[in-house]
């Protein structure tokens, strides 16, 4: 499974193409997920099956609230992301240190059978890929959807959105109508999303594909002290959403410092107004962390 998917080779050099950051990666080097390596020629990601964080959640905490409600989901995380934010709540396993690294892929890869077992084990038939960003795992889910499909149990998916448009597309013809996502949306404005190490126009493209291709999507906008607590931009973004469905749910959630970002938490009273707002234009807002 250490092979990845979404790469090609020019001379000496491996282009991934998993995410939309595309890196032009030298033998013996890493992409800037930290987990995608060029070795003798070849894309590897040593990572691939092999999970850091596992713990049962409510399904609501990824948050979904209109999918699944009131039950709890088998939640797996692994090591790696494909942005960099520096308020990263789970910076530990997003940005990990080489022991805790190491440790992850020195472990076995949980094989398809192992996580049914363990997923119904567990009285449940809802399995998450979360805490860092699971299209770092694409080749595992698009391996183990089948197995997983065939014991009725269903994906859901807490992301960046940040895949490129050939890894979204391949990654959702292997997910099912059943499934679902909850996808961030960080910011909206290009200047903003280059901060976080990521790129609006693919997070945009991407919440279309997933939500024409039939996936249950829920969107999340973490507001940040200085950061994108900025009305008009938050009323752009809402207006775009509702120009899709105005029956997305969003998610307006409180940030708190963490990794290297230090601005005070999100005010409270700011974050209730936001909400408000989003509430004239969308049917289903939520207001989170707080
Ligand atoms: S997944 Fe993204 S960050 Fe990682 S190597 Fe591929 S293009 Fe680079």
């Amino acid at each position: 499974m250490m092979q990845a998917r979404w790469w090609k080779r020019n001379g000496d050099i491996i282009s991934c193409n998993l995410c939309f950051r595309g890196c032009n990666i030298k033998q013996g080097g890493s992409g800037k997920c930290g987990v995608r390596f060029n070795k003798d020629g070849v894309l590897i990601s040593p990572c691939l099956g092999k999970f850091c964080a596992c713990a049962v959640d409510p399904v609501e905490k990824k948050p979904l609230f209109h999918w699944n409600s009131g039950k709890f989901i088998y939640s797996l995380g692994s090591v790696g992301c494909t942005m960099s934010c520096p308020f990263c709540q789970n910076y530990h396993i997003a940005f990990p240190v080489k022991a805790l690294y190491e440790k992850t892929i020195g472990t076995s890869e949980l094989s398809a059978d192992d996580l049914v077992r363990n997923v119904k084990g567990s009285g449940l038939n809802l399995v998450a890929f979360t805490y860092n960003e699971p299209t770092l795992q694409a080749e595992y889910i698009c391996e183990t959807a089948p197995v997983l499909y065939e014991a009725g149990i269903s994906v859901a998916l807490v992301t960046n959105g940040a895949m490129s448009h050939e890894a979204a597309r391949d990654l959702l013809s292997c997910l099912n109508q059943n499934d679902a996502a909850n996808i961030d949306i960080k910011a909206f404005t290009t200047e903003t999303y280059k901060k976080l190490g990521g790129e609006l126009d693919t997070v945009k493209k991407n919440i279309e594909l997933f939500i024409n291709a039939g996936i249950h999507v829920e969107l999340t906008n973490l507001v940040v002290t200085g950061l994108n607590d900025n009305i008009e931009e938050f009323a752009a973004m809402v207006d775009w959403i509702a120009s899709i469905s105005d029956e997305i749910p969003l998610h307006v959630t409180r940030y708190f410092p963490a990794r290297n970002y230090n601005k005070p938490p999100t005010d409270i009273e700011f974050l209730y107004s936001l909400a408000s707002m989003a509430k004239a234009k969308l049917k289903h807002v939520h207001i989170g962390n707080v």
